[in-house]
């Protein structure tokens, strides 16, 4: 059964201008209708600019949807209020392709793990202790929870950024191209990771990548957009054999 559904989704972007002159209008989401099923791992391919993000965004609630509606399990994440909103997004988690990006810098990596659950009402002890056993579930010391992200390598921040997204067990991972910065021999330490996560949780994943080679290494299903529509999208092996 689908675990997340994506039915019509729209996004209008507007930029720049002056008094109606010069503004642009790009027509991100032109009604992207995808279904994730459960425990599965949908890939989202295309090229830079035909909407991945905008989409991921869009399911994560980062930016509104102008139209379109988006199925957890069921539950329509964008028609519901403040409260019940905080409860459904907490299992639907993001994974960026820099997961330190736009984090602070000063925080020790341990405190970055733990924050998502204290501010859902973890007390510290209890969400450091977890963020001790994350470190652990991806791999990496949980000693290390006391060190700063500049301290870590690439992939060692993407198993930080994954412990991160799983803080709040949430079902379903929205990974935006999380392997896109590393180098390839690191890429397929990070792939395997998330493939026996996905196993051991039973995580459904929505993946994006520009990369066809990543896709078919870690996806069962894909979605091919362009220019703000889906144009193909089926089982991994029949969408990327099609002539
Ligand atoms: P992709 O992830 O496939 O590269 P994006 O979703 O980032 O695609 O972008 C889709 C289109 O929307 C592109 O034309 C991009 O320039 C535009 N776009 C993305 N984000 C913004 C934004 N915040 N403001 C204006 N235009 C944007
Ligand atoms: P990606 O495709 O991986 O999202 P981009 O370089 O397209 O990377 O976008 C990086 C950031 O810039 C995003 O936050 C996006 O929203 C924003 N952005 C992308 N295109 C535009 C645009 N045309 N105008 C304004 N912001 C944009």
């Amino acid at each position: 059964e689908p675990i997340l559904v994506m039915e019509g989704l729209r996004k209008t972007y507007r930029t720049g201008g002056f008094l109606g002159r010069g503004a642009r209008v790009t027509q991100a989401l032109r009604g992207v209708s995808l279904v994730l099923p459960k425990g599965a791992t949908l890939g989202i391919v295309g090229e830079s600019g035909s909407g991945k993000s905008t989409l991921a965004r869009c399911i994560v609630r980062l930016i509104q949807p102008d139209g379109g509606a988006v199925h957890l399990a069921g539950i329509d994440l964008l028609g519901l209020k403040r409260r019940a909103m905080r409860q459904a997004t907490k299992r639907i988690q993001m994974v960026f392709q820099d997961p330190f990006g736009s984090l602070n810098p000063r925080r020790r990596v341990g405190e970055l793990v733990a924050q998502g659950p204290m501010v859902h009402g973890m007390p510290r002890r209890v969400a450091m202790a977890r963020a001790r056993e994350l470190f652990a579930l991806v791999g990496l010391d949980p000693a290390a929870t006391d060190r700063f992200p500049h301290e870590f390598s690439g992939g060692q921040r993407q198993r930080i950024g994954l412990a991160r997204a799983l803080a709040l067990e949430p079902d379903v991972l929205v990974a935006d191209e999380p392997v896109s910065a590393l180098d390839v021999s690191v890429q397929a330490q990070v792939l395997r990771l998330l493939a026996e996560l996905r196993a051991r949780l039973g995580l459904s994943i929505v993946f994006i990548t520009h990369d066809l080679r990543v896709a078919a290494q870690v996806c069962d299903l894909v979605a091919v957009m362009k220019d703000g529509e889906v144009v193909e999208q089926g089982p991994i092996g029949r969408v990327f054999t099609a002539p």
